[in-house]
């Protein structure tokens, strides 16, 4: 419950339309409200007509008149129920569109941590589901029920005004009804969770599934895959009957309970004007009233699934939205910015750096190298050596467990994100490109980027002449991740995006080791481009990528193993001389994989 208060909270801005909401549900209300009290007169008029106390022709003119009044209710109640309608259909999409923003808000906000342990498809999933729960409650409440709510009230009022037991009756069904909830929303709430997670988990998979469909296909696991999902939604069925069961139970005993109650009025109303208490008038009034309670009282059985649905979305809503942030993003990073060096600091420096992603599990032991301004440095070492955490911290991605990491001579944990991001150029192994147009693509980093600029850069990458092969040129579509272009075609696209962004310290991050020898060397001509005056980190598989560096360091286990030129290192005999010596025998071409 606390959580669909938070949702309102969280979505204040829609306050007038809630006030519109409410207003119009009052509206339709009263409109709804007097249709009973014209009746009433009318009777009491006809019943005077047929004792004989009311002329003939002046009854006819009262209940015509009367019926028109009616009319003019009903019409009333159609036209307001509908405005007020309209408003919940705004309110409630603008519902879906706030929370939906701060949720890919929050998203984009959470260490990259939180993302190592969660699975894409299942986030969406569960954004999905919370959402849609939250926002269906929300139109439930608007289209009809608050108003439907606000007659029952009227009618409390009314008809203790008649005559105060018909109240009471009437105002016992309430604790009746919230009793019967209580006792079991805790169970149902519950079910409703692990119903869910089996669903979003499935649903999680799904997406997985779908986005690597060439390795589904491959290993002909089509029917392993569908019988997974089939199970986990097929999981869901029994708690669902179970839900099921326990709810048409509790409404046959809400409802069994309510008419137990309606008797009771109606026998009180009928019993009452036999003996003289009422008019006919008044009784039709009062039945007419208690009917229009009737109504909302049943709905609440749907009402309150409904309510409980939304609690269960909200409730999951929050448990993301309340995942502490990464506290370097806490603000959305403005648009990258350059860092001004402190004046002959290295470009960048890694001082004793410890690290563990897992408490327990250090990948990385007392890290220390420098990188001078334009100097190219390559890693090389085992897989799983610490390479790329080696990347990732520099990225400010995660932070140093001890020690400490320098660029340009500041403390990168004091640096504004968007000045250390936005200085550093990374190409990935997996070029990691989106749906979208190809200038769309090299323009990522810097989407104000002309024309021209985005050209030049695809020039640079030697990207531009297959680029002008296909029809759309610069506007071609390249699909999912960039599935429809060739790895080297792809890697020169990821090379003109570094390339345009412009940043000076540059990060191959294994950029050519998924390429064969041929489309290495055409997104090799790019790189050397991209990194002629660039402070480099170059992690590489190949000798060939890392031909002309001017240092070299060796991991192993997460230790540096040796620091040197090219040729000190040969000359040591140390992993970088074995790896010489096996690609000379011709045994190998990897350096990683040694
Ligand atoms: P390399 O790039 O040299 O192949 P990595 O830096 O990717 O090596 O990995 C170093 C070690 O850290 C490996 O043992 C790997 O299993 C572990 N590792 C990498 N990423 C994560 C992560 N996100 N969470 C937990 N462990 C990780």
């Amino acid at each position: 419950m606390s959580s669909l208060l938070r949702i309102i909270r969280f979505t204040r801005d829609l306050s007038p339309l809630y006030l519109a909401v409410i207003a119009c549900s009052v509206l339709t209300a009263a409109t709804t409200l007097a249709v009973p009290f014209l009746i009433g007169r009318a009777t009491d008029t006809v019943a005077g007509a047929v004792g004989g106390s009311i002329g003939a022709d002046a009854a006819v003119r009262t209940v015509l008149l009367l019926a028109l009044a009616v009319l003019a209710a009903e019409l009333a109640t159609t036209v307001i129920a509908n405005v007020g309608g309209w408003f919940g259909d705004v309110m409630s999409n603008r519902m879906r569109t706030i929370l939906s923003v701060r949720y890919y808000d929050k998203l984009l906000h959470l260490p990259q941590r939180w993302f190592d342990t969660e699975i894409t498809g299942t986030i969406v999933a569960r954004l999905n589901r919370s959402i849609a729960e939250v926002t269906n409650f929300a139109k439930t409440m608007s289209n009809s029920f608050a108003s439907m709510l606000i007659t029952t009230a009227a009618v409390l009022v009314i008809s203790a005004w008649y005559a105060w037991p018909l109240a009471l009756l009437l105002l016992a069904i309430f604790p009746i009804y919230v009793w019967l909830t209580a006792l079991t929303s805790k169970k149902w709430q519950r079910l409703e969770g692990e119903k869910n997670e089996q669903v979003d988990i499935a649903s999680g998979r799904f997406a997985e599934v779908i986005g690597q469909i060439r390795v589904v296909k491959s290993f002909v696991r089509e029917r392993g895959e569908l019988e997974d999902f089939s199970r986990r939604f097929g999981s869901t069925d029994a708690t669902t009957r179970a839900q099921s069961t326990h709810w048409h139970r509790m409404d046959v005993l809400r409802r069994s309970v309510l008419n137990l109650v309606f008797f009771g009025i109606y026998a009180i109303i009928f019993v009452r004007t036999v003996q003289g208490h009422f008019t006919l008038g008044e009784m039709v009034l009062l039945v007419q009233l208690m009917g229009m309670a009737k109504s909302p009282v049943e709905s609440m059985s749907w009402v309150i699934d409904s309510s409980q649905r939304a609690i269960a979305g909200s409730t999951d809503y929050f448990r993301v939205m309340s995942t502490p942030d990464d506290p370097r993003t806490a603000a959305l990073p403005g648009a990258a910015r350059t860092l001004t060096p402190v004046a002959g600091a290295p470009a960048l420096a890694f001082e004793h750096v410890d690290f563990a992603y897992e408490a327990d599990e250090q990948v990385l032991h007392d890290i220390d190298f420098t990188l001078a301004q334009g100097e190219r440095i390559a890693l090389v070492g085992e897989s799983g050596g610490g390479k790329s955490t080696i990347v990732n911290l520099l990225l400010g991605l995660y932070e140093p467990g001890s020690g400490r990491i320098r660029v340009g001579g500041h403390d990168a944990r004091e640096i504004p994100i968007e000045q250390l991001r936005g200085g550093i150029g990374v190409v990935f192994q997996d070029a990691s490109l989106f749906s979208g147009t190809i200038r769309e693509n090299i323009a990522y980093g810097r989407p104000g980027a002309s024309e021209e600029e985005v050209r030049e850069a695809a020039v640079r990458a030697n990207a531009d002449a297959f680029i002008g092969r296909f029809p759309g040129g610069y506007d071609q579509l390249i699909g999912e991740r960039g599935l429809k272009l060739s790895g080297g075609q792809r890697q020169r696209i990821a090379v003109a995006r570094a390339i345009l962004k412009d940043a000076p310290i540059l990060v191959l991050d294994e950029a050519t080791s998924a390429l064969d020898t041929k489309a290495e060397r055409q997104v090799q001509k790019g790189l050397d481009e991209l990194m002629a005056e660039r402070t480099s980190l170059i992690i590489a598989h190949r000798l060939s990528t890392i031909a002309g560096v001017d240092r070299i360091i060796t991991l192993r286990d997460g230790h540096i193993d040796e620091i040197g030129t090219p040729a000190e290192l040969a000359a040591s005999g140390g992993i970088y001389a074995q790896l010489l010596a096996l690609q000379n025998s011709g045994k190998t071409k990897q350096l990683a994989r040694f």
